[in-house]
């Protein structure tokens, strides 16, 4: 304080000489050009009515246990499935499993000749269906949208590539059961695999890991997991954030450093990645049920991933752009009330809409669902998440790094994968969680594309 309150007052001192001081010329600093892209797209899951959100996450107050209480079927005529159900959230894997456990309980009890309709064409609702109509079920798929896949969104481009703006990379191990079956339906797939790159922003000053190092940030990683490991012995659940406090991991963060970067801009870094994957800032996100950080080799779904939803629906009746606003049930049977105005009865209804509906109350309840699921519904959070694929006519970079990140910046857009090493087609995908997430939901076309080129300047060549 001493020092910083002495120079000040030179500073004034200075000010007040009114003798002509020269000027001093600014040292022309190198600028680097982004080239305009040729195509942005991006994804906007927290406006999309369909998903209202991209993944569930457990904030505080919330535990695995109202993952249960969702799942649980209701007088054995309304089942609940989807990702915000599964043992392994946010994955296209735990969806699918949750499609299968429902499937296997309606199958307890359906009788002869009884119609089932399935609500959603996604990972869950197809498997779900898939399952009823290969052991001779009355199955109908009712899916709002005019499309299926659901958070598997693929897109094929003029010149036959296929973007992903939902779903797209996959555990080698974890998901090893649907990389079979991509493979199968020759859905290609290649390694996501390459060194990481964290660079800071306005300074030469970064830190490169080689391809399998895991985790690339080490400070990062090891504040986390003190925190959590120090949150799991505590008697009540706090945030993430309130955990690398109390626990003292902030501090010994600040104090690290790998390579040129210090431990601040690190953990930073690491939050926000981590924010990229789960939709949460870590002061929402409860300690205890923070995921573990990923070691695992993944592989990106290069082949159109939806061809797997669409492979489980051959055969299956299924309604596009049918949205379902309500739901009756009692003992005896189902209706849906569809926005058309018609309606539908069935013997047994599958719900697999995302939880962001089920939260938004687009689909009405009659009765109200018991207790244990609107206390679920409301206990489980929704989390941003959103994909930008940045294509250029040709690369302005000269790494080979695969993962970039920024620190050391507020700009929304920190995390970059770079398609380039696997594919060698020059293009980038914007990777954005949490807050930052909903703040770029919020932007115009031009406003992103401005976006875009400031955060991608770092790791442009100087001109
Ligand atoms: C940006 C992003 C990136 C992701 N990255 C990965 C990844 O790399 N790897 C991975 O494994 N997982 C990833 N996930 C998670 C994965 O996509 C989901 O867990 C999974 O696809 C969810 O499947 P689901 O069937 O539960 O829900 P959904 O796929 O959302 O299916 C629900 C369906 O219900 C329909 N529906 C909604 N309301 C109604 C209504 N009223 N009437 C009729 N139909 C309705 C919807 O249109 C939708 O088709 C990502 C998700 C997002 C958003």
């Amino acid at each position: 304080m001493g020092a910083g309150a002495s120079t000040s007052l030179l500073v004034l001192t200075a000010c007040t000489d009114t003798s002509p001081v020269p000027t001093a010329k600014p040292t022309p600093q190198p600028t680097n050009s982004v080239p305009a892209p040729t195509s942005v797209r991006r994804s906007d899951w927290s406006n999309d009515p369909f998903a209202l959100g991209a993944v569930s996450f457990l904030p505080v107050g919330a535990t695995p246990l109202h993952r249960a209480n969702l799942a649980q079927s209701v007088m054995d005529r309304v089942f609940f499935a989807g990702e915000a159900t599964a043992d392994d959230p946010s994955t296209v894997r735990g969806a699918r499993d949750t499609g299968a456990r429902a499937a296997a309980e309606v199958l307890e009890v359906v009788g002869p000749g009884e119609r089932v309709a399935v609500i959603g064409a996604g990972a869950a609702g197809a498997e779900c269906a898939r399952r009823l109509a290969a052991l001779g079920v009355d199955v109908v798929v009712l899916e709002a949208r005019d499309r299926t896949g659901g958070r598997i969104h693929s897109i094929k481009g003029s010149d036959g590539q296929f973007t992903e703006l939902g779903a797209w990379r996959l555990g080698v191990d974890s998901d090893a059961e649907v990389i079979a079956t991509l493979a199968r339906l020759d859905v290609a797939t290649a390694p996501h695999a390459g060194p990481d790159l964290i660079r800071e922003s306005g300074s030469d000053a970064e830190v490169l890991t080689p391809a399998g190092t895991t985790p690339a940030n080490t400070v990062g990683a090891t504040a986390v997991a003190r925190a959590t490991e120090w949150a799991v012995s505590q008697v009540a659940d706090s945030t993430l954030a309130d955990a690398l406090d109390a626990s003292g991991a902030l501090g010994a963060a600040a104090s690290a450093s790998q390579g040129d970067l210090g431990g601040e801009e690190l953990l930073q870094q690491y939050l926000r990645s981590l924010s990229a994957t789960t939709g949460a800032e870590a002061s929402t996100l409860s300690a205890w049920f923070t995921p573990p950080q990923q070691t695992e080799e993944n592989l990106r779904v290069t082949g159109s991933f939806v061809s797997l939803i669409d492979s489980d629906l051959s055969g299956v009746e299924t309604f596009l752009s049918n949205v379902v606003v309500g739901v009756s049930y009692d003992e005896n049977g189902v209706r849906l009330r569809l926005g058309t105005g018609e309606s539908l009865s069935v013997a047994r209804l599958v719900v697999t809409a995302p939880l962001g509906v089920l939260k938004s109350a687009a689909i009405e309840f009659a009765p109200l669902l018991p207790f244990g699921h609107r206390a679920a519904i409301n206990a489980i959070s929704v989390g941003a998440i959103d994909l930008i694929h940045v294509r250029f006519d040709e690369p302005f970079w000269t790494t080979d790094a695969v993962n970039w990140s920024l620190v050391g910046t507020d700009d929304l857009i920190t995390t970059w994968v770079n398609l380039m090493p696997g594919t060698g087609e020059p293009v980038l995908i914007g990777l954005v969680g949490g807050d930052a997430a909903i703040a770029l939901a919020g932007l115009t076309e031009k406003e992103l594309a401005e976006l875009v080129r400031t955060s991608l300047e770092p790791f442009a060549e100087p001109v």
